[in-house]
């Protein structure tokens, strides 16, 4: 997932974005400050043009990414439990292990699930305004 790319404008080849390649929510275009160029991104939605399946691999994406963190913090607690014992019991260990898994995922996942609303609640507010369609439907990412 973690993906470096950079893009760059079509026409003129100027780079407007250089990072991790993720899919995001949001304004689904950019003016190219060179040339000004209206370039079509297509790592990026709004809400209400992505498909059912779309929607559905993000809500997965969001969960996926509180399991990872949680495991992160698994991880981090088994180094600082071995680290921190001199007769580690494994037992014990892996019993602790699953409270902080669990602690974790009570944490990350409301946490994924805010920011994820969050998101869309904005894209939401975008995609009210008559003004932010018409722009839309200029660029031929909305029909009606
Ligand atoms: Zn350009």
């Amino acid at each position: 997932m973690a993906l470096r790319v950079t893009r760059s404008c079509p026409s003129c080849g100027a780079v407007f974005e250089s990072g991790l390649d993720r899919r995001e929510i949001g304004i689904p275009f950019v003016e190219c400050k060179e040339c000004g160029q209206v370039i079509i991104l297509n790592h990026i939605t709004e809400w209400e043009l992505k498909s059912v399946w779309q929607k559905c691999a993000f809500i997965l994406i969001t969960i996926w990414t509180a399991v990872l963190y949680a495991s992160g913090a698994v991880i981090i607690g088994c180094a600082v439990e071995w680290l921190a014992t001199e007769n580690i019991i494994w037992m014990n260990a892996a019993s602790h292990s699953l409270v902080v898994y669990g602690i974790g995922l009570l944490v990350t996942i409301p946490i994924g699930i805010v920011l994820l609303a969050k998101d869309i609640r904005q894209s939401k507010t975008r995609m009210a305004s008559p003004k932010y369609r018409v722009l839309l439907m200029s660029a031929g990412l909305l029909k009606d």
